[in-house]
């Protein structure tokens, strides 16, 4: 397959085990962002398809199997989904690169493989949990349980849309609850095959539902939906409020993984040699379109201009093109609207008096490739961490390198924002390196690294950046609910 898609591919619901249309009968189209190609029709469901989807979802909670299986058997068919995954993985990698614009070689190795082992780390997880015993003397003990929740309604973002709906489904399904996906509109031709491959694992029929549509009707018709107990939700900060406010009525539990402005702050101990091209990534990886991105790149003055000069070069070494292309690193932005957010920075930053370094324009490109949303990798150097582009999560091929004189002042800039998803520190300087790390208020830390993942630690934003962890036994209680069981002995 190449970017130029000949099949366009029809996408339905998937409701109680089958896929089906809308009620209405309603679709909307989605585009191959590379070429702006139709690639896919996909139903749009109203809000009485809401309905009957969270309803199968309860079904299936209140009186199917899924719950009172043995946990053996039921993370046994999780396991199986992650093989699944792992069989159709060049596919599902295609997919991705022509729904979401990513380089196809980063979902495959990267993404796709990663979305198979958050099913399978889930279900072996969930295999080693017990739970707590408080005895009280002889008189009385207590025993706990951690039991399902109910239906969880799972809305995610379109920059990693597999990896990041099965981070939610692997802890849902393996805690024995049901799940409503709702994949982002832009970006839902990946997330729509986890319907047959939960059927091919043997799920029973309206465990695993997806739905498709707009956020602003299908989310929150999800939200508000009384069937519905708990909402995981990745994306932005303005949407995770509009969530909150809409479940408010029904008293949902939230989990919530927001935006974010991550400074990735290099001290002039630090080791460019690594420091330089974990920085491009962090900074270009998926176009910038990742809520980890290190888009704040604080340096320290002294190492300022080789610093900018290596950079600079780095950054004009990228590849960009095609995303089904092996050697690109680089793809388009997701969609003309985003494109143009984007672009808006740019003008942003001329006015407010930032020195562009490198990029600011349209890369070259292959002629088929013309109508692509494609923008060049663009760095900035601005003296002011309060500037509308060192504020604002631009979630695009655009970072600006902050210069600092001392650790306080790198701090102070890098805790002067309203996220704190993550932040990275770069120094050979080990008690520095735990200073900083305990000094930034974030979620994550990386030290000398940048994306490293153990699915068993907590992963979730300070401030405006999220609410709740996931990861390991963070999901898991999530997706639980504790329950408490005193005995009388006597
Ligand atoms: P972005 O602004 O980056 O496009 P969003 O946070 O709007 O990201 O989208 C993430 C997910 O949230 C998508 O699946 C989108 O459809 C969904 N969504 C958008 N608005 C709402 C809403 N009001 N309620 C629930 N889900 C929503």
């Amino acid at each position: 397959m190449t970017s130029v898609e000949t099949k366009v591919r029809e996408v339905q619901h998937f409701i109680n085990g089958n896929y089906e249309a809308s009620s209405d009968q309603q679709t909307f189209e989605v585009k191959n962002p590379a070429t702006q190609e139709v690639i896919a029709v996909v139903s749009e469901a109203t809000e009485q398809d809401v309905e009957k989807v969270c309803q199968a979802a309860r079904e299936a909670f209140e009186n199917g199997p899924w719950r009172t299986m043995t946990v053996a058997e039921r993370c046994a068919k999780i396991r199986r989904m992650a093989e699944i995954i792992l069989e159709r993985k060049e596919e599902i990698a295609r997919l991705e690169a022509a729904d979401v614009g990513k380089p196809y070689s980063h979902a495959v190795a990267g993404e796709v493989p990663r979305a198979a082992q958050n099913l399978k780390f889930f279900a072996d997880f969930m295999e080693q949990q017990g739970g707590e015993t408080y005895p009280m003397e002889d008189a009385y003990i207590n025993y706990t349980r951690y039991e399902a929740v109910g239906v969880a309604g799972l809305i995610t973002p379109w920059n990693a849309p597999f990896m990041l709906t099965t981070w939610k489904l692997g802890p849902c399904l393996a805690a024995g609850n049901t799940a409503v996906i709702k994949p982002a509109e832009m970006t839902p031709l990946s997330v729509s095959l986890l319907g047959e491959i939960a059927k091919e694992a043997g799920i029973p029929d309206g465990v695993v539902n997806i739905i498709h549509g707009k956020g602003s009707v299908v989310g929150t018709a999800i939200t508000k939906n009384t069937d519905v107990d708990l909402i995981s939700f990745t994306g932005s900060t303005a949407t995770g409020k509009a969530i909150m406010r809409n479940g408010a009525d029904t008293l949902k539990k939230f989990a919530f993984e927001l935006g974010g402005k991550a400074a990735n702050i290099i001290f002039e101990d630090a080791d460019l040699e690594k420091a330089i091209p974990v920085s491009i990534q962090a900074a270009f990886l998926n176009s910038g379109q990742v809520c980890l991105a290190g888009s704040r790149i604080l340096v320290q003055r002294s190492i300022l201009d080789t610093f900018i000069e290596k950079y600079k070069a780095a950054a004009e070494a990228l590849v960009v093109g095609d995303p089904q292309a092996a050697e690109t690193k680089m793809g388009p932005l997701v969609s003309e609207e985003h494109f143009k957010k984007v672009k808006s920075y740019l003008e942003i930053a001329k006015e407010e008096g930032a020195t562009l370094i490198t990029g600011g324009s349209t890369p070259e490109l292959a002629p088929h490739l013309k109508d692509g949303y494609y923008l060049q990798p663009t760095v900035y150097l601005h003296e002011d961490p309060k500037a509308r582009i060192c504020q604002e999560e631009i979630f695009g091929p655009v970072v600006t390198i902050i210069p600092f004189d001392t650790e306080e002042e790198a701090l102070q800039i890098a805790n002067d924002t309203q996220y704190g998803l993550n932040g990275v520190v770069w120094t050979e300087n080990l008690k520095r390196a735990h200073r900083i790390s305990h000094g930034v208020r974030a979620g994550t830390i990386w030290v000398n690294c940048w994306f490293v993942r153990d699915l068993r630690a907590p992963f979730g934003g300070f401030k405006k950046s999220g609410i709740g962890r996931e990861g390991g036994h963070h999901s898991l209680e999530f997706f639980s609910e504790a329950k408490n069981i005193c005995i009388a002995l006597n």
